[in-house]
């Protein structure tokens, strides 16, 4: 009887502390279009009003590191041997030259002769090797210095190109920004590089995001879940031009000048850090699964990573063993099933 009483009591309790826990928080989207791409922020609805905060400074990010806008610190620093740069582009040319120097040239800040010569969604040329030799010797991964505010170029031709870090350092000091304000629910997608905030809606282990399947770009190969952190993917279907059946893709190795030909066809990398998680899908990408292995065991970095290899296996790092699904169904155009295979010294 007393216990019946009890029952009674807590049920309405049981049930108001149940509708509190499924309770789905109302989301709301914002997108638009900057430096190439798109970008997409969900925040809670109740957060709307940071939309237009959160666009200035997409804004802001865009303007200083244009490589085409006369008025940007990069197109500055591109044009000029010496010249001053606000804060935030030191600091990024900064941990890009040490990136430079701990990946051994694979991410390369200095590549822009390499990239204006083969300009891939452009003119589309695949240059002569002469015409590679004479660009890559303006592409000094370690071309410039930074003191203070003030970058000097050592040659006066060298041209800094940031695409392969800007996105995700823009997505990850977002991403830092909403955490520090307490919000526990938020989503930037900037293009291929996705910032996660707290859970989705409705969830309690993070978001659960689908990372495409590189052979077949308008499927997913996998879901990975994750909770605040970055994830950066790189891949060869993103910009590139076939001639006589070879894809050439955007993404160069420095040291021959050409597309990065390593084995890999996209990689994905999850850190908490967004300028290291983007710096590193493109470096990975280019070193290949080996030298991707021996960084990752070294711990220079805290990341993990996803390597697709052209032969369909997807090389995962422990750390997120757990946490990615395979899509039962993914396969390669050649309709090969993709497999996860555990990234470890086998070779
Ligand atoms: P996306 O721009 O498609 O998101 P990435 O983050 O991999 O892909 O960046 C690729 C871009 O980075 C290229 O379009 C080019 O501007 C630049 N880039 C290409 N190869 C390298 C490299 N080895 N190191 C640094 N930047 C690179
Ligand atoms: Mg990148």
């Amino acid at each position: 009887m007393k216990l019946n009483r009890l029952f009674f009591i807590l049920l309405p309790a049981l049930i108001a502390l149940l509708c509190a826990c499924t309770r789905q928080q109302a989301m709301q989207t914002d997108s638009f279009y900057a430096m190439n791409t798109y970008v997409s922020i969900t925040l809670p609805q109740s957060e709307k009003a940071r939309f237009s905060s959160i666009r200035r400074y997409v804004e802001d990010i865009e303007s200083t590191f244009s490589r085409t806008r006369p008025e940007s610190d990069l197109y500055r620093v591109n044009h000029t041997s010496v010249t001053e740069v606000s804060p935030v582009c030191a600091d990024v040319l900064l941990r890009a030259q040490g990136a430079a120097r701990t990946t051994d040239g694979a991410f390369n800040p200095c590549l822009g002769s390499i990239i204006e010569l083969w300009d891939i969604t452009g003119k589309a040329y695949i240059p002569t090797e002469e015409e590679r030799t004479a660009a890559l010797a303006e592409c000094d991964p370690l071309g410039y210095t930074v003191e203070g505010k003030t970058v000097t170029k050592q040659n006066p031709q060298t041209l800094l190109d940031l695409g392969a870090v800007v996105k995700g350092y823009a997505a990850g000091e977002l991403l830092h920004a909403l955490r520090e304000s307490g919000i526990d629910s938020a989503l930037i997608n900037f293009g291929g590089n996705v910032a996660l905030c707290g859970h989705a809606p409705g969830r309690t282990d993070g978001w659960r995001v689908g990372v495409k399947n590189p052979f077949l770009p308008d499927e997913i190969a996998l879901t990975l879940t994750c909770t605040d952190t970055v994830i950066a993917v790189s891949g060869d279907y993103e910009r590139y031009f076939e001639r006589d059946g070879v894809r050439y893709h955007h993404i160069f190795d420095g040291s021959t000048g050409k597309p990065a030909a390593s084995g890999l066809v996209s990689c994905a990398v999850v850190c908490e850090d967004g300028f290291t998680a983007d710096m590193l899908s493109t470096a990975l990408f280019v070193m290949g699964k080996e030298r991707a292995y021996e960084l990752w065991q070294s711990g220079v970095y805290d990341f993990e990573a996803l390597l697709f290899a052209e032969d369909g296996k997807i090389y995962v790092t422990d750390g997120l063993l757990e946490s990615v699904q395979l899509v039962p169904t993914a396969q390669t155009q050649a309709g090969v099933p993709l497999v996860l295979e555990k990234l470890e010294e086998t070779f």
